[in-house]
């Protein structure tokens, strides 16, 4: 058998190891050190966005947007149904409700008319998660929320250095929020960052990153004393995490241009299978500028997609299947509630097939290619 292929491989870049080094020769190992300014300005000056907290995970920076939007019990946010579960449980917990609707089966985003029919009085936010790295439409979404006076908050978890309309993912909204978890395309382990893009909401921002605390105006010298002011909480990421976290920072635009090579090349592998009706591919809209995230593929049928994982393991390919839509989950159904017509949804819960891909790549999108024909019986 030839060479197994995972599914992921988590970058190195070689450069994480001397600013660890540089950390650790340092006195300042907890958080909101010189590294975390480091990647904070990094990530302002590429993203665009008014301010940037580094913080624990994309989770914990979704649980501060729901903190920043003042949520109450009751209130309700608009979100996709296809995406990961804090998505959810980050505006649950203030009791908010998300309201689940369907996606556009082209992109697996948002569907624009969707949102708009389950606008109600309650509506407060509307969660645009960029899935795959493509962003959503936003021209529709911002005049949704403009229309109807509500927020919008982008979950950029996979969309670090993607762009709509040249703009940032995570920079478009009101708050966006990335994620720097092992399986993303840049990592620290686990991180992310909140995306404060209204200059009115980074005071309250830096409290709620601060532990409830006005600790960031003392250290400017603003305040003599800092004391409890908000509900916050350990938000912050370790120096550790932040001076992994800049040697891949530094390494984005090469990193991102070899999984956009890389995504590519399975797009044209794949295209006889498409034109054969073996499978659908995912479209990316003129306006979206990828990141090579994930390359995807919708089969025919669930049992279509449990053969070919089957089959590919037996090659030695690892290839997995993605969300299980979270208003058929149980606490889906117990905190959220879910829109009529869920069937792009449930499609892409059936019938998506995540495929390897990670920096380092040689023949391997090819051979899962290949590998996936056989399996549909194409070859
Ligand atoms: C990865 C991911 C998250 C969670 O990110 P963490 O950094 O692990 O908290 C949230 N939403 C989406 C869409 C994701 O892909």
């Amino acid at each position: 058998m030839s060479k197994p292929i995972p599914f992921n491989r988590p970058l190195l870049t070689g450069r994480e190891r001397a600013y660890l080094a540089e950390a650790m020769a340092g006195a300042e190992l907890s958080g909101n050190g010189p590294f975390t300014s480091r990647c904070q300005d990094w990530l302002e000056c590429t993203t665009g966005s008014a301010r940037v907290l580094l913080t624990t995970s994309c989770t914990a920076a979704l649980e501060m947007c729901a903190l920043l939007l003042g949520l109450a019990p009751g209130d309700e946010v608009i979100m996709p149904s296809f995406t990961f579960v804090t998505s959810a449980s980050a505006f649950a917990l203030r009791g908010a409700v998300p309201v689940f609707v369907d996606i556009n089966p082209a992109t697996q985003n948002l569907d624009p008319e969707g949102v708009a029919a389950a606008i109600t009085a309650k509506t407060r936010a509307v969660l645009a998660v960029h899935y795959a790295g493509v962003a959503c439409d936003m021209a529709a979404l911002l005049a949704l929320a403009e229309r109807h006076g509500l927020k919008l908050v982008e979950d950029a978890a996979q969309g670090i250095e993607a762009r709509w309309r040249g703009r940032a993912l995570g920079s478009i909204g009101d708050l966006g929020a990335l994620s720097f978890h092992e399986s993303k395309n840049l990592h620290c382990g686990e991180g992310g960052a909140l995306l404060v893009n209204r200059p009115e909401l980074i005071p309250q921002a830096e409290i709620l990153w601060e532990k409830g605390t006005n600790r960031q105006q003392f250290f400017r010298g603003e305040v003599d004393i800092y004391t409890w002011l908000e509900l916050g909480s350990s938000f912050q990421p370790s120096e550790l995490n932040a001076a992994f976290l800049l040697g891949q920072l530094e390494e984005a635009t090469a990193v991102t241009a070899e999984r956009l090579a890389l995504w590519r090349r399975y797009h044209r592998a794949l295209e006889p299978l498409e034109r054969a009706g073996q499978l659908v591919r995912p479209h990316v809209p003129n306006e979206a500028t990828p990141n090579g995230h994930i390359y995807y593929v919708i089969l025919p049928s669930r049992e279509a997609r449990t053969k070919a994982i089957g089959e590919l393991k037996a090659s030695g390919i690892q290839a997995f299947f993605h969300y299980v839509p979270l208003h058929a989950s149980p606490a889906g159904r117990r905190f959220g509630r879910a829109a009529d017509g869920m069937t792009a949804t449930a499609r892409a819960g059936e019938r998506l097939l995540r495929l390897p891909l990670w920096r380092g790549m040689t023949d391997e999108p090819e051979r899962v290619a290949g590998a996936l024909a056989r399996s549909l019986g194409v070859a």
